[in-house]
């Protein structure tokens, strides 16, 4: 969950009193920043994941009345996982809180040196660690001295709970929505001992549904089968009135035919996949962000692990919307709605002249990114073809201290959005040394890539001992087993890497991501939906691009260093009064995209933008083109294929290791063609992404109605299903998938 500080945090109506004051020293700090650490340079590939576990316990003492659920109770491991130092420091990992009280996250304890050859195998060597961790603190194992023991418990990774909100959905029970003690959610279905006890999340929740006016509103498309009642909400819950909000789903808040959701914990309480990469400096951190930009809606669909959502089979694959929806604090005149009655506000919860400054928000505040970093020879500003809002004090403060056009747009986007979790003990800072406000912002922009610029250091000493510039990739949903995971990890990694070498140019209109990142909801869409991607990217036609040669790295940092730039680009002109006009005449000359918009500051900090502005006649055939998956990851005629280029980066980086005859060389060479070989073969439709196949066994499972509900026992028999696959204990369900040659390889060479 990013940021996780100690303290009190503030109710929504008074952190908004501080929303100014958080955005001013967010910016300054930023500033700091990047001043401190503009001559940061070299610095290593350092990379880490993090993987999100669900705590199941599995109910079987009466075997027709089977059921796993989720395990509220076991939450004290976490306390006693970051307080045993010696335990988790001499393995290397490290364990961290999440959203929901049932969950855990974990990574290494440091980050990983993506230079060695062995490294590759280390990563899943440890995830395997950490479960095994977990495993022995609820099951009381190799633990001196230590008391609890909760031994029908275990980690699993799901993407999402399939009964989350459905009756016995938690252990110990929490009556659902029959407790109102505590208010956080307000939520139909879930009771708030579903959410983490640390204050900062129920506040945050609290805060969402405050500033929203309203109850958050989550409806996915209800997969309709033979026998399928469109109506996802039980009557005994309608009926059942404490709250103002429980009557919100029949004003128009739940849709026919979908699958209805109220609270946080439906998004935030789903369990994802997240890599962090160090680049070099800001320069290639900004091109790598950039490069990974169109990958990932792929990788969205190429990881798909989320088709069931409170109890129904749903007619998508993925978590990504449900969490999009889970966490929309915007109000409906940012939403551009009406308000559902007459009762719910068009201002939701902001009051005053704050009122005023509400504008029209394209997406929730966790969604796709909404523009390029920019900073390499290959991007066009034409690419950042989306309205993307911006807050003009900040946007003009940047621009006026040395930051281009795209950095400060980048940072103003992030920067429209109120802070909902603000701690009484950090409103005061130091912005020489202090973040946390810049933090504040930055953490609770929840989008498809983070950008991680380092902390401010106090001197250059400082480069090597803590973490320089980053970027995140957050798109992917969790594998079932830490093989998978360290498949899709290495993945990342290796074309990140290749990227950073070969230097390809990637980019597409960041309006072409969000249409396939639609695409990436879609059942099956690694095999059935065709994705935007850059064309001719062949290895003869490989365009490297020239940023060696004309040093764009120096340059940057160059601009950063002297202060006060003039970023008259060809698109844009910006001056001191806030004023940024998009001088459309440039981006028409190419027929490319008409922008006529201009953004407007109204002087109350905010810029208004033209609902079409950017959206004009749109074509870019002759940079990209529509591909499957399968052409994307393994390569067509007129594209080289992602697998072909990583494979070129691992014989031409490591050719030594990779022509090695060594025993170790051949072992690790082996088991990182076995990752490449998982992502072949389900880019292929060789074999099942998760989502497809736990789709095909709720389909097929002897206790199904043909009716879309998934009841507690083949949600029983699924999570056992699961936690075989994660033991690998059971060659005829490894099989069925993973296929054959992985299987054998997996069996045959346990680590
Ligand atoms: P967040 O939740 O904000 O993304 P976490 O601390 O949970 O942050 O995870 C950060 C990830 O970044 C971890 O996998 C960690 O190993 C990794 N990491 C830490 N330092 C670096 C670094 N210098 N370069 C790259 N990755 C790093
Ligand atoms: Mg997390
Ligand atoms: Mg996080
Ligand atoms: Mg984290
Ligand atoms: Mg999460
Ligand atoms: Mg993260």
């Amino acid at each position: 969950m990013g940021l996780l500080s100690q303290g009190t945090p503030l109710p929504f109506e008074q952190s908004q009193k501080y929303s100014s004051l958080v955005h001013h020293h967010g910016r300054i700090q930023l500033l700091q920043m990047f001043k401190s650490n503009q001559n940061r340079n070299n610095s290593p590939f350092l990379w880490g994941d993090e993987v999100e576990y669900f705590l199941l316990f599995f109910d079987n003492k009466d075997y027709n009345n089977r059921n796993a659920s989720l395990s509220i109770d076991s939450d004290y491991i976490l306390d006693e996982l970051q307080n045993s130092d010696k335990t988790t420091q001499s393995l290397d990992v490290s364990f961290h809180p999440e959203y929901g009280r049932f969950m855990l996250e974990a990574t290494p304890g440091n980050p990983y040196n993506g230079s060695v050859f062995s490294d590759f195998l280390y990563v899943e060597k440890n995830m395997i660690s950490r479960r095994n961790i977990i495993l022995d603190f609820l099951n009381n194992r190799n633990i001196p001295g230590y008391k609890n023991s909760n031994k029908d418990v275990y980690p699993l990774t799901l993407t999402s709970f399939p009964r989350l909100g459905c009756s016995n959905f938690t252990f110990p029970q929490s009556s659902n929505h029959l407790d109102k003690s505590t208010d956080a959610a307000k939520s139909l279905f879930v009771n708030n001992k579903v959410i983490n006890r640390h204050p900062r999340f129920a506040t945050l929740t609290k805060n969402i549904r405050n500033r929203r006016g309203s109850k958050v509103s989550i409806n996915i498309p209800l997969f309709i089968d033979q026998h399928t009642n469109s109506s996802t909400i039980d009557q005994s819950i309608t009926n059942r009135l404490i709250y103002f909000e429980d009557n919100e789903h029949l004003l128009g808040a739940a849709k026919p035919n979908h699958i209805y959701m109220d609270a946080m914990v439906f998004g935030m309480g789903c369990s994802c996949l997240q890599i962090t990469m160090q680049a070099p400096n800001l320069s290639r951190s900004r091109y790598l962000y950039d490069s990974l930009a169109p990958l990932t809606p792929i990788m969205l669909s190429l990881s798909a692990a989320a088709p069931v959502f409170r109890g129904f089979l749903s007619n998508q694959d993925v978590r990504w919307n449900v969490i999009s929806m889970a966490v929309d604090d915007r109000t409906p005149i940012e939403r551009g709605v009406n308000p559902l009655d007459s009762n719910h506000k068009p201002s939701g919860g902001i009051n005053g002249l704050q009122i005023n400054n509400l504008i029209r928000i394209q997406k929730s505040r966790y969604d796709s990114i909404d523009q390029y970093l920019g900073g390499s020879p290959n991007f066009k500003s034409l690419y950042n073809d989306i309205n993307s809002e911006k807050d003009s004090s900040t946007f003009n403060y940047l621009i006026q201290n040395g930051f281009d056009h795209q950095l400060s747009s980048h940072f103003a986007h992030l920067f429209i959005r109120d802070p909902i979790s603000l701690f009484s003990e950090k409103i005061k800072q130091d912005d020489s040394i202090d973040t946390d406000h810049f933090e504040n912002i930055q953490s609770t922009n929840w989008q498809t890539l983070r950008f991680k610029p380092p902390s401010t250091v106090t001197t250059e000493d400082d480069f090597s001992k803590s973490p320089g510039w980053r970027v995140e990739f957050r798109p992917m949903e969790i594998q079932i087993t830490d093989f998978e995971n360290a498949a899709y990890s290495v993945f990342m990694i290796l074309v990140a890497r290749a990227i950073l070498k070969y230097k390809p140019n990637f980019y597409i209109p960041i309006s072409s991501i969000d249409a396939n990142m639609k695409l990436a909801h879609n059942v099956n869409s690694a095999l059935n939906e065709k994705f935007y991607f850059r064309k001719d990217l062949t290895f003869e036609n490989l365009t490297f691009d020239q940023m060696e040669t004309t040093n764009g790295s120096k340059n940057i940092n160059k601009q950063l260093l002297n202060g006060y730039v003039n970023q008259k680009t060809k698109e844009t002109d910006s001056n001191g009064n806030g004023i940024h006009k998009a001088n459309g005449n440039t981006i028409n000359g190419n027929g490319i995209c008409k922008a006529n918009g201009i953004f407007k500051a109204n002087g109350n900090g905010i810029c208004k933008t033209n609902g079409n502005a950017l959206n004009g006649n749109k074509n870019f055939s002759h940079i990209q083109q529509k591909y499957s998956v399968n052409e994307i990851v393994n390569g067509s005629k007129s594209f080289i294929g992602l697998i072909p280029f990583v494979k070129r980066f691992l014989n031409e980086e490591f050719a030594q290791e990779m022509n090695s005859k060594l025993e170790k060389d051949l072992a690790n060479k082996e088991r990182i063609f076995m990752y490449l070989l998982l992502i072949e073969k389900r880019a292929s439709g060789e074999i099942p992404t998760i989502a497809s196949y736990i789709r095909n066994f709720i389909l097929t499972h002897k206790d199904y109605k043909k009716d879309s509900v998934v009841s507690e026992t083949i949600n029983y028999d699924l999570c056992m299903r699961a936690k075989s696959i994660t033991q690998l204990d059971n060659e005829e369900i490894l099989n069925g998938f993973f296929g054959l040659d992985i299987t054998q390889f997996l069996l045959r060479s346990k680590i």
